[in-house]
């Protein structure tokens, strides 16, 4: 299949070709046809899969022929970089179209405010905005929408995850009934499957397989005490060649302690949450990206979104609690076909999550040896913890399971001790 195959502008197919896309991705191919169709649509897609485009080019083909395209679509993401990230995608795809976009958040002074409210009111095309500022705009009664023709939720998952439903249901109530939604969605759970029945029409259905670890990373892991993980960060980074490192943690409040704790053992990093504005985030992306700042710490925030070129070695201090957080993350590195290493720390704790990761991508991760200098290490026994937990419980551990995850408790998986 290509391009050519939708019928789409000419203009649009230029800008493809200026972007180097040759051939639509799976997601692209299943979701164009549909959004094209006007139908309503809930996709199960992660980032790497071209989820952006497969919603982005069939609604920009539409706009080209829309005359009234006053405020045409609004798309709600549930965090800022991705909503930039989004509109430079916009941008980058209309580059031979006339087509207006605006990305609308939070944290920044009054002007940019004015900006956004002006962007509104004259109604950009498309408006790419997260929950809580796009609901403030509207209490300010100046959007007007008409003409609007798509509501696009993006990585609606994480946006409940974010405590997003309520502000997420109030800006339904001011979009018109007849427009056309369309859902995107990392994981599948039931609360995904109860907002797709409340807000879409009889829609179309498509999932996309989980994303399978790209082959050039390299996955290890280190069975440690939680006190031997600063000085093997200072050991890995001492003696290996890594010039590009981003750290994920699990909390804000974590990321912040790290990044005080590995700055006192000399080793220079920056720290990503958020609790910095908006300019302090940008600043430090930039500075990652022109690989001025060697080591980025941060949450999940940053294993979804941040497209970063080069990205030598991707560090989980903790272990995710949901085995395709995993896949997000050691996705940093890797991209476009390049190779990298992701090394997951395990505590004691940690043991049955990373079991059930290595469960989802069907094999394990070879256990590294840590350094005689940083004393003796806790065994890999996660059945055995799994056990433990399953019978004080008296039930199923209570763990988070991913909907992808379903029926393969490791609880009933047979494997050789290690
Ligand atoms: P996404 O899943 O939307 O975050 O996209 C991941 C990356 O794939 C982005 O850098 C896109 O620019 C790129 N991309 C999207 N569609 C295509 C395509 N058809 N061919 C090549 N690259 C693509």
């Amino acid at each position: 299949m290509t391009f050519n195959d939708f019928n789409f502008d000419d203009k649009l197919l230029d800008s493809l070709s200026a972007m180097g896309y040759t051939k639509p991705t799976p997601i692209q191919e299943q979701a164009i046809p549909m959004i094209m169709a006007n139908k309503d649509l809930i996709a199960c897609a992660q980032t790497g899969t071209g989820k952006t485009a497969a919603f982005l080019l069939p609604i920009l083909n539409k706009l080209l022929k829309t005359e009234k395209r006053h405020l045409n679509t609004l798309i709600v993401v549930p965090t800022r970089e991705l909503a930039l990230q989004i509109d430079q995608q916009v941008e980058g795809l209309s580059y031979f179209l006339s087509v207006s976009s605006i990305a609308v958040y939070g944290g920044n002074d009054g002007t940019v405010w004015e900006q956004q409210k002006k962007a509104l009111r004259e109604g950009a095309d498309i408006i790419i905005a997260t929950p809580g500022r796009l609901i403030a705009q509207l209490q300010s009664g100046l959007m007007d929408f008409t003409h609007m023709q798509h509501l696009v939720l993006d990585e609606a998952d994480r946006m409940l995850d974010m405590g997003f439903y309520e502000d997420i249901m109030q800006v339904i109530s001011y979009i018109p009934k007849n427009v056309q939604k369309v859902m995107f969605s990392a994981t599948m759970p039931p609360k995904i499957r109860t907002l797709a029945n409340t807000i879409l029409n009889n829609p179309e259905t498509i999932n996309i397989a989980l994303s399978k670890p790209a082959e050039g990373i390299l996955q290890q892991a280190y069975v440690v005490y939680d006190s031997q993980k600063v000085p093997l960060i200072q050991s890995l980074l001492t003696t290996g060649n890594f010039p590009s490192v981003v750290i994920f943690a699990s909390t804000k409040d974590s990321v912040k302690i790290l990044d005080r704790e590995l700055q006192r053992v000399g080793i220079p990093t920056k720290a990503f949450h958020s609790d910095l504005d908006q300019s302090e985030r940008e600043q430090i992306l930039r500075g990652f990206k022109a690989k001025q700042i060697q080591v980025l710490i941060g949450t999940d925030i940053i294993s979804r979104g941040i497209d970063v070129e080069g990205i030598s070695l991707v560090i989980n201090y903790d272990v995710p609690p949901d085995p395709e957080d995993y896949i997000h993350r050691i996705g940093r590195t890797a991209r476009a076909e390049t190779k990298g290493t992701a090394i997951t720390f395990v505590n004691d704790k940690d043991q049955p999550k990373f079991f059930r990761i290595e469960s989802l991508i069907g094999r394990d991760i070879d256990k590294m040896p840590v350094p005689e200098s940083l004393g003796a290490v806790p065994l890999y026994e996660p059945e055995k913890k799994v056990e433990k937990k399953h019978f004080s419980k008296g039930g199923s551990g209570g763990s988070k399971t991913s909907s992808n995850y379903k029926g393969k408790n490791p609880n009933n998986r047979r494997r050789p001790a290690r």
